[in-house]
């Protein structure tokens, strides 16, 4: 067993702190992974705060997670100590029902293993995440990190990123078709960059006048200001595809009434609360409401890979550990450019 520092919250109205656990010694097919940087998730926040009424204590969160290989077991073919490695949201699944079949670990029948508030599969306890020093992973859930690109503005990928390339490729967004993003936060500025890389005519949806001008510096084509109604009503009808990347309670009825016949809005925001949708909008004009949860190991391999192609990373702003809860406080005011990383060396 490995001694290992992280942060830790005792109870939802807790703060994080210190917390010393301990990591299991790498069993054959694991990776040991020293942490640089972790990305902080607005779904840490909602664990930490058992804001979707499952979290076990203490929990320590973080999944966007990259660092450097310091041990490897002895049946691990992927990597070898030195390597850039990265963990996003699963650390495990089933592997053998019929979504672990399909590349769609995170949708696994029995439920995948999280990084963190999962049932760790060896211990039987708890697992917990990557604000900490180092964690052991199957090397069958790690993944490479392409060598070109800025490592801490990486970390985002591993859960932002997947969440918003997944669903995009999903529905097929692409050239010729007119995209909104709703919420520029984590995921939803990767949202505008992969819609836009695409080559969608991309629209990002604010509450933020003030991130309009990011907004197009990162891919959108245009901007609107959700709660200025007469700046929606002029997109009626118009979408082929939304992606909901809010945290919150909004209204998703105004945003049924902007999509096409038999357009789409995929719902990969996660709000504590359920969301209310009238049944006229979606009838008239044959529209859909769906959802999204993160996406497997192969297609966020996929995703990280695209990356590194086209050069795209998360905008981040860089924190030291202690910084945590101000963090959060930050996220609950969309107040945040557009990723926290944590900088591992601060725990130190
Ligand atoms: P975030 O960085 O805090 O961004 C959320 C954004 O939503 C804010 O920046 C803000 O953008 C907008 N917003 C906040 N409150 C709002 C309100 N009351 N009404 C309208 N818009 C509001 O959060 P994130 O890390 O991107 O995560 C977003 C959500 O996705 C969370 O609920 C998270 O748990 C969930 N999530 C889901 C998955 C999945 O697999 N489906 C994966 C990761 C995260 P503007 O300032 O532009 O309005
Ligand atoms: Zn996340
Ligand atoms: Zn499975």
């Amino acid at each position: 067993m490995k001694a290992t520092l992280g942060y830790a919250s005792h109870a939802a109205a807790d703060k994080l702190g210190p917390f010393n656990f301990e990591r299991r010694d790498p069993l054959p097919h694991d990776v040991a992974i020293e942490i640089l940087y972790c990305g902080v998730c607005h779904s840490d926040l909602h664990q930490v705060r058992n804001e979707w009424h499952n979290t076990i204590y203490p929990c320590v969160p973080g999944h966007e997670i990259v660092g450097r290989v310091t041990k490897v077991g002895a049946h691990v073919t992927k990597f070898k100590e030195g390597d850039l490695a990265a963990v996003g949201c699963m650390v495990d699944s089933c592997r053998k029902c019929p979504s672990c079949d399909r590349g769609l670990e995170q949708y696994c029948d029995v439920g995948p293993v999280f990084t963190y508030n999962g049932p760790d599969k060896h211990s039987g306890a708890q697992t917990f995440g990557g604000y900490s020093d180092s964690i052991v992973v199957d090397e069958a859930f790690v993944l490479h990190v392409p060598a070109n690109l800025d490592l801490a503005a990486v970390a985002p990928l591993l859960c932002a990123g997947i969440t918003t390339y997944s669903p995009l490729h999903h529905w097929k967004v692409g050239k010729g078709q007119k995209v909104g993003i709703v919420g520029l936060g984590g995921l939803g500025h990767m949202g505008v960059k992969f819609a836009h890389a695409l080559g969608a005519h991309t629209v990002l949806f604010t509450t933020s006048p003030g991130k309009a001008e990011d907004a197009k510096r990162l891919g959108a084509d245009e901007v609107v200001v959700s709660k200025n109604a007469d700046e929606m009503k002029a997109h009626a009808r118009s979408f082929d595809f939304i992606l909901d990347c809010v945290s919150a309670q909004h209204d998703i009825n105004e945003y049924l009434n902007l999509l096409k016949v038999d357009g789409n809005i995929t719902l990969v925001g996660a709000p504590e609360h359920p969301l209310p949708v009238a049944a006229f909008p979606l009838l008239m004009g044959r529209r859909s409401l769906s959802g999204s949860g993160i996406g497997g190991i192969a297609e966020t391999q996929e995703m990280l890979d695209f990356c590194g192609q086209h050069g795209i990373t998360s905008e981040i702003e860089m924190i030291n550990m202690d910084y945590i809860n101000t963090a959060y406080d930050r996220l609950l005011k969309s107040d945040v450019k557009y990723r926290f990383v944590i900088d591992m060396k601060s725990l130190k």
